[in-house]
Parts: C-alpha cells; structure tokens; sequence
C-alpha cells in the first residue's frame, strides 16, 4: 500500500465539512485517543466532525475528554448510520479492513465520502481514497500527530488533543516498553508533554483504577498458564465460567496476554478468552523480536495485526481451540526456523 500525497485532502480540509471519524470494533485506548484526538482537531479547524464507534469502550477510557459526544453503533444505529451516509470526509482509523468495524461495515462500504485510512497495521485493504500508513510506528496516535503537523496544525494541538494522543501512545505501547517505540515517539510524547498533560494522571487513570474482580481474574489466568519451553511459548487460557466468576466487563483482561511473556526464555505468548458470542473464542497473540504473530494468526486463526501483536477467533470450542493450537504450533515454530538458517 503506497501513502498518498496529502494535497487534494488539504485542499478538501479548507473549506467546512461533515467529517466521521470511525475506528474498530472494541475501541481500545489507541482507537479512541486518536479518534478524540483528530475530533478536536477538526473541531478546531471549523469542520462538523463526529466520532463513530462500533461499541462500547472500556471503563478505564471512559474519562477522555469528547467520549460523551461519540456515538456507539450498538446504541444509535440508525444516526450512525445517517452519519456515515451524509458524510463528506471519512476517516478509518486504527484499522485495516471495514470488517474491522462489524456494525458499520456496511455503511461504511456504501458511503460515497472522500476516505481516509490513518493506520499502522499490516496489509491494509484498499477501500479508500487516501492512504498516511506507516507499520513502522507504535500507534495510529503516533500517526495523528505527524498528520497534523503534516497539514501544518501543530500550533493547535491543545492540551486535550496532547492527552487523547498520549493515552493512545501510551496504551500501544505498554508505556513506551514495547520495540515499536522509537526515538521519534519519545519526542512526540515529549511534545505532548509540553502541551501541559498530566502525563503521571494519565498513566494513573489507565491502570490505577483497576477492580478487585479484575486483579482476581488476573490471578486466574496467571494460574492456568502453561509453558511450552522448547517452543520458546506459553499460553494460558479463561473460559466464560471464570469470566462470570469475576464479574467480568469490557476490557478487563486487556494486557493479560503480555503476562505471558514476561517469562525468562518465552518469545510467544498466547491467551485464549471464551465468550457468548460467534465465534466463541477470541484469541491475543504478542511475541517478542522476529517471531511473527501476524502470519500466524492469519494462517491458523483468520485474524492478523502486527509482527509482535496479533489477534484471532476460532469457531470451535475452547478445548479444541487449545489442541488446534498445540498440534500446528511445531509446524509454524519449525517452519519458521528452518526459513531463517
Ligand atoms: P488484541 O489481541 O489486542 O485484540 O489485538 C492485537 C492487534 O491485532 C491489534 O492491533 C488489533 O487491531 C489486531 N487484531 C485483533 N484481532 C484481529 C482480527 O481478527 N483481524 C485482524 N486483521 N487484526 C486483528
Ligand atoms: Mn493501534
């Protein structure tokens, strides 16, 4: 996919617009700090912008600033929908595909808005009409702000727009630990920082705020982790009795996979979480250096992402998902060495 140059959307930019800003399906701290982010944005430079999301986000996000006005898909379908189809601008954001997107997908595909996709996943599909991509960066926030500054608006880049674009930093990155944080997101952060954000309250807000049913239900996945030294893995899995055990809601075993690789010598880290919808299996895949997630849970797990952060889904139950993984894992680890000597 080649990046297109920036002039025709500038000059569409000049003049007021109806602008949607949409991003995935479960918004995580990057999805919905840089929608917010560019939402202000537009707001400032005189456009109609509006934030559509396919559902609820976590709790732990439901301080950011602008989250009131977004408007959810499985809330307000129809103005979702009557949004997207007025559209002038549409920005995809975050993703890679409009499946990505689940209840908007449809509208999304159908809107006649000049379309803009701000993303840093692998292999993006081609549905839009301006592509600024980048999968050497930590986060589509990353992204949102080199947009700005290439559009020449860094002077409006507020304390709010610098918080919304921090969280989804912050979030992609695991507080700036992951290899996908580089010296240029360092000065960014910086930046932000000298926008005036409470950097210390952000982090704070995001995993400062946790409840006791969540760290107990960490506690379980830690406990029914299993390690596979020779295949440099370990998995650990929470079926759907746990999750109700522990009162589960949105977002709370966001990051538990990371768990798994905080073992010495591990480089593959997998956690299988049941639910009541179809497919019945969700799956996070997270690797560290070249072992490469993304092929992996193409091949096996109709999913993708990136190299070191992958998701999946799997159509049977969660013991067989488990021995599915098991018996093609030795293929994909060998194969993978063997194309590396
Ligand atoms: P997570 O494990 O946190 O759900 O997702 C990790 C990364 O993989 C995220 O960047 C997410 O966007 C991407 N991802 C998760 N599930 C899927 C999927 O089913 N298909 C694709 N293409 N990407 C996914
Ligand atoms: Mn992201």
């Amino acid at each position: 996919m080649k990046n297109t140059d920036l002039s025709i959307l500038g000059a569409l930019l000049k003049t007021s617009k109806k602008i949607v800003i949409t991003s995935h399906f479960n918004p995580d701290g990057d999805a919905m700090g840089s929608s917010l982010a560019l939402f202000h944005f537009l707001k400032k430079t005189e456009h109609q912008a509006y934030v559509v999301l396919p559902n609820e986000f976590p709790d732990y996000l439901a301080w950011l600033p602008g989250r009131k006005e977004i408007v959810l898909g499985t809330q307000s379908g129809e103005k979702a929908k009557k949004l997207i189809a007025e559209a002038e601008i549409l920005f995809s954001l975050d993703y890679n595909a409009v499946q990505r997107t689940e209840n908007l997908s449809e509208s999304i595909d159908q809107s006649k808005a000049f379309k803009v996709l701000i993303d840093h996943h692998r292999e993006p599909k081609d549905f839009v009409d301006c592509v600024f991509w980048n999968i050497e960066v930590s986060s589509t926030c990353e992204l949102i702000y080199r947009f700005i500054h290439a559009l020449g608006g860094e002077n409006l880049i507020d304390k709010d727009i610098a918080t919304c674009l921090y969280l989804g930093i912050m979030t992609d990155t695991g507080s700036f630990k992951f290899a996908c944080t580089s010296a240029e997101t360092h000065r960014i952060a910086a930046a932000l920082i000298e926008k005036g954000i409470e950097a210390a309250e952000i982090q704070s807000k995001v995993f400062d705020t946790q409840t006791y049913d969540r760290l107990q239900l960490l506690g379980k996945a830690l406990s029914n982790m299993k390690m596979i030294p020779h295949m440099q893995t370990a998995y650990t899995y929470l079926t759907l009795q746990e999750l109700k055990a522990h009162n589960f809601k949105k977002g709370d075993t966001e990051g538990f996979v990371n768990y798994t690789l905080a073992l010495d010598g591990i480089v593959f880290g997998v956690i299988f979480i049941e639910n009541q919808q179809e497919p019945p299996i969700k799956i996070s895949f997270r690797s560290k250096g070249d072992f490469d997630v993304n092929t992996f849970a193409r091949k096996y797990f109709s999913g993708g992402g990136h190299i070191n952060a992958a998701g999946g889904k799997s159509i049977m139950n969660m013991e067989e998902t488990i021995a599915y993984f098991l018996k093609v894992l030795p293929e994909y680890v060998n194969q993978t060495v063997s194309n590396e000597s």
